[in-house]
């Protein structure tokens, strides 16, 4: 494991370089508290810290407050133990809420530190196990497992987000429901893993042709979400047009045949005023219209800008 050290003191700096090294670690050897901190501004920065209490330009003291300062939910964490001369109560409280995990005494006892530096090894490897589940979780709780897109709930989230954004720069948001047609007849006929890999593909086709600011989600069963802000009406036509040609143009291999599907698709531009709830609604009633009006087509909802011919 990387430790970055930082003591001023050229005897103290060599022995722990040497003790580090001799118990495997690779060492970052810094002279003062602001190399210290400069260091651990740069890309993958140590993770466990040995700091000299005295030093000058910036103070181990300070390092920590820094350090805890700046420390992100989202980055591994940083266990700092303290070294110094300093020893009394006073000192030992005063580092600790400096943010310091550890705490030793110099003159200090080869085995004591040894011993200290596994256990923060240890914190250092659960924090980082921890973290990592926790993102694991999170992304699984916004993917959807069959297609690896975002699922309802990510979409819609990004729904939400894309529509405040929308009312705070006045930039365009339209938003495409699309539903696979006579889906349920693929299911009869070639069976539900079929069915699943036609949703995989038809997925994949999708992600193809959108542009990388479009955002794209699952949003139940074989319908799927596409978000296109900040277009102008026709090329909102465009984009979803090229949508459905994508999907019309492949042929989905499957291992009991192949097949060709098409998509209808609601398209809704938001008017700026209505809820979330209101503009799905209108862009699910164009969808409607589309089954209506024959499928494998587009239809725009009304109240809505875009003109389609
Ligand atoms: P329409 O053109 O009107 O949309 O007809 P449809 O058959 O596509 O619509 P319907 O709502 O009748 O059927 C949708 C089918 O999608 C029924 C359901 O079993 C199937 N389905 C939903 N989720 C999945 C899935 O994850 N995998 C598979 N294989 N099928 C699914
Ligand atoms: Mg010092
Ligand atoms: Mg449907
Ligand atoms: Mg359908």
């Amino acid at each position: 494991m990387d430790i970055l050290v930082s003591e001023d003191d050229p005897t103290t700096r060599a022995i722990l370089n040497a003790l580090l090294k001799k118990w495997g670690h690779n060492t970052v050897v810094t002279n003062d508290g602001e190399e210290a901190w400069q260091r651990l501004q740069q890309e993958s920065p140590p993770r466990l810290l040995l700091l000299d209490w005295m030093m000058p330009k910036m103070d181990g003291i300070e390092v920590c407050q820094r350090v805890r300062d700046a420390a992100k939910e989202e980055e591994p964490y940083t266990y700092i133990i303290l070294l110094t001369a300093k020893g009394s109560k006073e000192n030992v409280v005063s580092g600790f809420e400096a943010g310091a995990d550890d705490y030793i005494v110099k003159p200090f006892d080869e085995f004591e530190l040894r011993a200290r530096l596994k256990a923060g090894h240890r914190i250092v490897e659960l924090q980082t196990e921890l973290l990592k589940a926790k993102q694991d979780l999170l992304h699984q709780s916004l993917t959807d497992d069959l297609t690896g897109i975002m699922n309802r709930r990510a979409i819609l989230s990004q729904l939400r987000r894309s529509m405040e954004r929308s009312k705070r720069t006045g930039e365009l948001l339209s938003v495409s429901l699309l539903d696979i047609d006579r889906f349920k007849s693929v299911n009869d006929t070639y069976g539900h893993p079929a069915g699943d890999i036609v949703l995989k593909e038809c997925a994949r086709k999708i992600q193809s042709v959108l542009r990388p600011y479009d955002l794209f989600g699952r949003f139940g069963g074989e319908e799927f979400m596409v978000i296109t802000p900040d277009i102008v009406e026709t090329a909102a036509s465009v984009a979803y047009e090229r949508i459905r040609e994508a999907i019309e143009n492949s042929t989905i291999a499957l291992p009991n045949g192949s097949l060709a599907i098409t998509a209808s698709q609601g398209v809704a531009l938001w008017n700026g005023e209505e809820t979330m709830d209101e503009f799905i609604s209108r862009a699910d009633q164009a969808l409607y219209k589309a089954k209506d009006a024959g499928r494998n087509c587009i239809e725009f909802a009304s109240e809505c800008a875009i003109t389609h011919d």
